[in-house]
């Protein structure tokens, strides 16, 4: 039994009707087993996939911008809180 990250969406993964196929990719409109044209209740809305894209993207933008300050940000503000911390430790 493998558990895939991220497809666990709070709980079971939706099944096909026509086939019981479990349905992982909720923003392709028909069954990747079988083919058959999924419900609404399972597959996302095309105003529900946009925002999804527009989310990921915006978090795509985000993670990026995090990480290259993250690069000459924090280790300097931790060395000086090093630095304070050792200065507090070796005064008399
Ligand atoms: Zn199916």
């Amino acid at each position: 039994m493998t558990t895939i990250p991220g497809a666990l969406d709070g709980g079971a993964a939706p099944r096909c009707p026509e086939c019981g196929f479990q349905i992982f990719n909720r923003r392709y409109p028909k069954c990747e087993s079988c083919g058959a044209l999924l419900p609404e209740t399972i597959v996302y809305s095309p105003a529900e996939r946009h925002a999804l894209r527009v989310a990921e993207e915006e978090r795509a933008l985000e993670s990026a911008r995090h990480e290259s300050s993250a690069v000459d940000a924090t280790p300097a503000s931790l060395d000086d809180a090093l630095v304070s911390a050792m200065m507090g430790l070796t005064q008399p």
